[in-house]
């Protein structure tokens, strides 16, 4: 991890924090830090208009600090909206700790992050994401109210992956009927890049539906165990972005939607898990838009895992989790529709409708 160290005068200059462009009207930015449990962390609260700020805790060997802050902030904000389309009564936060999750969780580190989320009273409440488990929020439980995503046996919904997949299948669907006029996916070369939790369980549906599922992962041992599970391919060349597909679903870490990979990408679909999969938002929507590729917007689609989590929070069962969750076919297609209506990208339509939303619930505040 490299610390820069920067004079007062230099800081000035390269506005850090109100002047990022990602920082976009965050409400509160925490900073944690324990010199006992070597605890760094963010904690970014983007909006709590429409209810308290609710975003997972990642984990992550973060290159230097700033990366850390740009990361929390785009994540915090990514929530806001999330929840918002998703017609959740929630705001946008997210948290992340600085630091290896392989060699530096330890069980005092985490409850000492856990009692940073307490300090704040509710205002957001964590929940799993990257370098995180069930059991680790079941130990953040001990000290504050304020976590999801808790084990079933400690009386949570338990691992949220399963259901973030079935959205994704489902947001995946809806972009295929509107691309290719019906959303079967039998026979349907499927790319899925990250073959992690979610990425995992979006090849079991797929493969159940009958689509060519080509993989790829860093994880070699992981590879070969999800192809010989589902029958899928493992992609054997160097530069997925090239090759002929019908869709590709971003499964593993963000902004794989680029200046660089968009001129290359054949595929008629993307839909995939990632969070911020478009490293600009505008920019890249755009570029999406002109070349006719159907983008369904990762906070959409991604939105099972919070539907889920939610779900400890109001108390409603299984068959609620997958109605809601099924419910982002019906909100993709509407999405795409409001696009091409008025020539914009999907990023942008799925944007306004959770903005509006925010706007009307502040107005009645
Ligand atoms: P995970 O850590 O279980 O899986 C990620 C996988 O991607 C791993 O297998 C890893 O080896 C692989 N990977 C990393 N870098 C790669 C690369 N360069 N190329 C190919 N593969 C690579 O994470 P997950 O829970 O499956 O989540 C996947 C993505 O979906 C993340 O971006 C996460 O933020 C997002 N997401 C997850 C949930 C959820 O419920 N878990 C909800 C919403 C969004």
């Amino acid at each position: 991890m490299i610390t820069e160290v920067i004079s007062s005068n230099e800081l000035k200059k390269v506005a850090p924090v109100f002047g990022q462009i990602s920082f976009d009207n965050h409400e509160q930015i925490v900073f944690c830090n324990d010199k006992d449990t070597g605890l760094k962390a963010i904690i970014g609260i983007h909006n709590t208009v429409l209810g308290p700020a609710l975003g997972g805790t990642r984990m992550w060997n973060y290159e230097t600090e700033w990366d850390a802050l740009n990361d929390v902030l785009r994540l915090s904000r990514g929530m806001t909206f999330k929840s918002a389309i998703t017609g959740l009564n929630l705001g946008g936060g997210k948290a992340v700790i600085i630091g290896d999750a392989k060699t530096q969780k330890t069980p005092e580190l985490m409850l000492r992050f856990g009692e940073f989320v307490h300090s704040l009273g509710g205002k957001y409440i964590t929940a799993e994401d990257v370098g995180m488990e069930t059991s680790d929020m079941d130990l953040v439980r001990t000290v504050t109210p304020y976590v999801t995503g808790i084990s079933e046996a400690k009386g949570g919904a338990g691992n949220p992956s399963p259901i973030t997949a079935y959205g994704v299948f489902m947001g995946m669907k809806a972009a295929t009927k509107y691309a290719y006029g019906n959303d079967d996916l039998e026979g349907k070369k499927v790319y899925v890049q990250g073959i992690g939790n979610v990425g995992e369980a979006l090849v079991e549906h797929l493969s159940n539906e009958g689509a060519q599922v080509f993989i790829s992962d860093i994880n070699q041992a992981r590879l070969e165990q999800v192809r010989d599970k589902y029958n899928a391919v493992i992609y054997g060349g160097n530069n997925l972005y090239t090759e002929e597909m019908d869709i590709y679903a971003p499964c593993a870490l963000g902004a794989t939607i680029n200046d660089e990979t968009i001129p290359q990408l054949k595929a008629k679909v993307i839909a995939g898990a990632a969070n911020n999969q478009l490293a600009d938002e505008v920019t890249h929507g755009k570029m999406l838009r002109e070349k006719g590729i159907v983008y369904a917007p990762d906070f959409l689609i991604n939105a099972g895992g919070i539907i889920n989590v939610y779900a400890e929070l109001e108390n409603y069962g299984k068959q609620e989790i997958i109605r809601k969750t099924e419910n982002i076919y019906n909100t993709t297609l509407e999405i795409l529709t409001k696009a091409e209506t008025q020539d914009i990208t999907t990023h942008k339509a799925a944007f306004e409708i959770a903005q509006n939303r925010i706007d009307t619930r502040k107005k009645e505040q």
